[in-house]
């Protein structure tokens, strides 16, 4: 497993590397304790897809525990993490890993870092996408838009032609009655101001 965490010249990580506030961060955004966390790497072990990754789940962590915030932010596991719980729900100490994945997505959002995997971002753009205009997902034009992108129109098209045939695929899509309610959800939030 590769790892690129950028330190001195010696190879050591130094006090400017390290961003101390940065754990407290994720603590209160995602709620879960990475403190708690001794490496036992049952999380590593059970994670579906930690051979994908350039960080096993426990090394993000501890990415996080010494403020490598920049590298904790731009490592390609926060993206290819499904958010499937496995991780979670194994803990010996009760760590949401699945919640600090989503809140180092959104923290990377936020300040801009280097997505590691854009064509995994993107792909979770056009479901919403599609969401806020149907109230579902219309998968063909989910992957459309995902094929267009990267120019790929021919891969998997064995599998979307099966697919269509057991009537997995609809050419058509279906709209939820209650789509303005879904579209709200999607409105920035008001904040709501008390008056006497
Ligand atoms: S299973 Fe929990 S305690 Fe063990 S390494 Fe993973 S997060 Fe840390
Ligand atoms: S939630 Fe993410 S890190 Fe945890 S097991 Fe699933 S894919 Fe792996």
């Amino acid at each position: 497993m590769e790892t690129n965490i950028n330190t001195s010249p010696k190879g050591l990580i130094t006090a400017n590397d390290m961003n101390i506030h940065f754990a407290d961060e994720v603590v209160r955004h995602s709620g879960a304790n990475l403190n708690k966390c001794y490496h036992c790497m049952t999380c590593a072990g059970g994670c579906p897809f930690s051979r994908a990754t350039d960080f096993a789940p426990n090394s993000v962590i501890r990415l996080v525990q010494l403020g490598l915030k920049k590298e904790a932010l731009e490592c390609s596991t926060i993206w290819i993490c499904v958010g499937c719980h496995t991780c979670s729900i194994q803990c010996p100490m009760g760590i949401d890993m699945a919640a600090i994945m989503d809140t180092l997505r959104h923290i990377a959002i936020k300040e801009g870092a280097a997505v590691a995997e854009p064509d995994i971002l993107n792909f979770h753009r056009d479901v919403l996408h599609s969401i806020k205009h149907y109230g579902r997902t219309h998968k063909i034009e989910v992957m459309l838009r995902y094929k267009a992108r990267k120019w790929e129109w021919f891969s998997d098209l064995g599998v979307g032609i099966k697919m269509l045939a057991k009537r997995k695929l609809h050419l058509r899509a279906s709209k939820v009655e209650s789509i303005d309610v879904i579209r709200k959800s999607f409105q920035p939030k008001q904040i709501r101001v008390a008056h006497e």
